[in-house]
């Protein structure tokens, strides 16, 4: 049997419970069967006798026979209870679920192993929802070491249960082929480890002697994992940049001087110099661009992507600027219009509220190439949208759009795909960007402008809120704008949302005119009243914004100095980070006001003190990912097909590193994976991972 082996085929599982198997695990092939690992082991030596068992034991293993089964209650109370003997007692089992299918299934006088987490109720004890495994006479006594795996109820009505996946798995085992028996990693890397091979890994993993066995293959697998993924990764680098064709675009272009020379208000920073240097090298190399521009909030990234924007321009290309929410494509729209305001560079703007008669003008400058530059949102990638010649694409914090309106945005543009540029609005450690953004160039804009004066941070427990209004009416006084930012988390966001509301009446009750004016922007209201409000404050019409986290990402509001945010125990620290970036944009001092009840979380305490104590986004991104580890962000790169079964970053940092720091030395010295000690691997990755992709053919 190969490793690819679809599993409708394999014996004891066929399509009915290959369908299953996808739909809970996405389980597919062989191979995916035999990664999804035991989650734990029942330790059969371990029987426990029933007259020991105490009611503050926790996991126990019982064998004995079904002497009873009863249907008892009614409604929700209705549950399937049963008896089990041994030669020493009788122990209660009860499953609240699945009650008619294991009237069938359970069977008065059959032995069974029976394990699970006791329930101690009022000091007499049961077994709800056991792990069941019925005892063969002849059979058993084949490991000692039971797996136990994740499943459904579907799968465990489909027959797939714990002992039917078990000798599945035996089955697949014993008769995968030569191949799949071979071990992939390069020579180098299974002497550097010492590791047993790969097979014998998935046969230990299923069934050690010991549990130490188990967690051993799991970490050799988790690192192969991630080796495989980080070479993938490497390797489409390569390959793009030495295969995928760009335009060249050979000078900076009239447009790039004239507004270098003319325009531009400040001077960039040697940062942006350098980054926009990068950028510049890629795009001028006659291969396809793609990098990705970090930088941390206030860094100045928007006038580096209008620089680049110039510079396809002056070299016959369009270009245009995707972000992910409408407000921010508002904002990049007006912040390019105002830099470039007379210097016959044309912008546009097209979202989801862009009028009809509007939409139709703006597709015939497209066309004709009139417009240089497309803002938006992802209304961008949608067919009728056609550029007369996409050089350039730029993409504000891609996590947040998926694979295919990537895919889309790249065929607008032919012979060649457009140079692309992704900008992170959060700034992530190194380790994390390489492992999300492996395949991509990464830039860092690791300066700020000068002048800015460093955002003073303040911790204010509501005892003290008396104060900071106080504060708030000085600030004010002085002519400047204020944020209130409250949080709106979605699962609670019914009362988020009257938080809210009780917070707006109450500023409102503190705050009215004719002297105060308060404006107000929230997920619930509709793009056209938001957009309103938002004028409002703008304009300085008012002298509040209380919203939720919508202003979080981007709103650039330089008159505005103080941020005061509610609840801020209940925010993520990259988030409260994002949040202050919304002040300290113009010349004045600002600040931050972090208000919170007086008892916190120790998680929560630590956020708030990171937050008082630095403003470097990148310090404050290693505290998060300490907290929470990196899992949160993982997800958030919907990278097609990220092959990690496994391994999980947030758990296995240390071998990821590893794996990392091999991937990248093997190709270095390696880059076509030619030298014949490699030459297995290069195989595998074919095989398993290349087979549908047009760069199969490394080399
Ligand atoms: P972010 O990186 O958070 O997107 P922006 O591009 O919005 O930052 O820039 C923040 C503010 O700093 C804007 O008002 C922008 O005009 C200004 N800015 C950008 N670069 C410079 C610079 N080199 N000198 C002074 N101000 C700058
Ligand atoms: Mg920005």
């Amino acid at each position: 049997m190969r490793l690819d082996q679809p599993v409708e085929y394999i014996k004891g599982v066929g399509p009915v419970r290959a369908a299953l198997l996808k739909e809970a695990f996405e389980i597919e092939t062989a191979l995916d069967l035999l990664l999804q690992l035991p989650y734990r082991f029942i330790d059969k030596t371990q029987v426990t006798p029933i007259h020991l068992i105490k009611p503050d034991m926790q996991w126990v293993c019982v064998r004995g026979n079904i002497i009873y089964t009863d249907i008892v209650g009614q409604g929700r109370k209705r549950r399937f209870v049963a008896q089990i003997r041994d030669n020493t007692g009788v122990l209660e089992l009860v499953w609240f679920q699945g009650v008619q299918w294991l009237e069938k299934y359970i069977r008065v006088g059959q032995e069974y192993l029976v394990y699970g987490k006791l329930n101690n109720f009022n000091g007499t004890v049961n077994l709800p929802h056991p792990e069941m495994e019925s005892v063969e006479p002849g059979q058993g006594n084949y490991e000692r070491l039971m797996p136990i795996y994740s499943t459904t109820e579907k799968l465990t009505k489909a027959g797939f249960d714990v002992n039917t996946r078990r000798k599945v798995i035996v089955d697949i085992l014993r008769n995968l082929d030569d191949q799949a028996r071979v071990d992939f990693l390069p020579e180098q890397i299974l002497k550097k480890y010492n590791f047993i091979s790969y097979y014998q890994c998935l046969v230990k993993a299923h069934f050690p002697r010991h549990i130490d066995e188990s967690e051993e293959a799991k970490r050799r697998l988790i690192y192969s994992e991630f080796f495989v993924h980080q070479c993938r990764l490497i390797l489409q680098k390569l390959y793009r940049k030495a295969n995928v064709k760009g335009y060249a675009f050979q000078e900076v272009g009239m447009y790039f001087e004239q507004f270098y020379k003319d325009y531009l208000p400040f001077a960039l920073t040697n940062a942006q110099k350098r980054v926009i240097k990068e950028i510049r090298r890629d795009m001028g190399s006659g291969f396809q661009t793609n990098r990705l521009i970090q930088g941390d909030v206030g860094s100045g990234k928007t006038v580096v992507a209008l620089i680049c924007a110039l510079i396809a321009s002056g070299n016959g290309f369009q270009s245009c600027i995707m972000a992910p929410l409408e407000i921010l494509a508002q904002q990049h729209y007006r912040s390019i219009v105002k830099l470039t305001e007379g210097m016959g560079f044309r912008t546009a703007l097209l979202t989801g509220s862009t009028k009809k008669k509007e939409r139709t003008e703006l597709m015939k400058g497209l066309a004709s190439g009139e417009i240089h530059l497309l803002v938006g949102t992802h209304a961008i990638t949608e067919d009728p949208v056609v550029f007369k010649q996409l050089g350039l694409a730029i993409i504000d914090e891609q996590h947040r759009f998926g694979v295919e309106q990537r895919a889309k945005l790249w065929k607008k543009s032919a012979p060649y795909p457009p140079h692309v540029l992704v900008m992170t609005a959060t700034p992530i450690p190194r380790t994390l960007a390489l492992s999300i953004y492996g395949d991509l160039d990464i830039s860092i804009i690791d300066e700020l402008p000068p002048g800015r004066k460093p955002i003073v941070t303040k911790h204010v427990t509501e005892f003290h809120r008396p104060e900071m209004l106080q504060f708030v009416r000085t600030e004010i006084a002085k002519g400047r704008q204020i944020f209130f930012v409250f949080p709106l988390i979605e699962e609670n966001e019914k009362s988020d949302l009257e938080n809210l509301e009780i917070g707006y009446d109450r500023l409102r009750a503190e705050f009215s005119p004719p002297e105060f004016f308060i404006a107000i922007v929230h997920g619930k209201m509709k793009a056209d009243e938001k957009a309103s409000e938002m004028k409002r404050f703008i304009d300085k019409k008012a002298h509040i914004l209380v919203s939720t986290t919508v202003i979080e990402v981007g709103v650039d509001i330089p008159n505005a100095t103080v941020m005061v945010i509610e609840n801020a125990d209940r925010f993520g620290l990259s988030q409260l980070h994002q949040l202050r970036g919304r002040v300290g944009r113009g010349a004045d001092q600002s600040y931050c006001i972090l208000m919170t009840g007086f008892r916190l979380t120790k998680d929560a305490r630590t956020r708030i003190n990171t937050m008082v104590s630095t403003n470097d986004g990148f310090k404050i991104a290693e505290v998060d990912m300490d907290l929470r580890g990196p899992g949160s962000l993982e997800g958030t790169r919907q990278s097609g097909k990220v092959d990690l079964k496994i391994a999980q970053l947030s758990t296995h940092l240390d071998i990821f590193n590893k794996a990392n720091q091999d991937a990248t030395a093997i190709l270095e010295e390696d880059p076509k994976l030619e030298h014949p000690e490699n030459s297995t691997f290069r195989r595998y990755l074919q095989e398993i991972y290349f087979k549908t992709q047009d760069w199969s053919n490394i080399g």
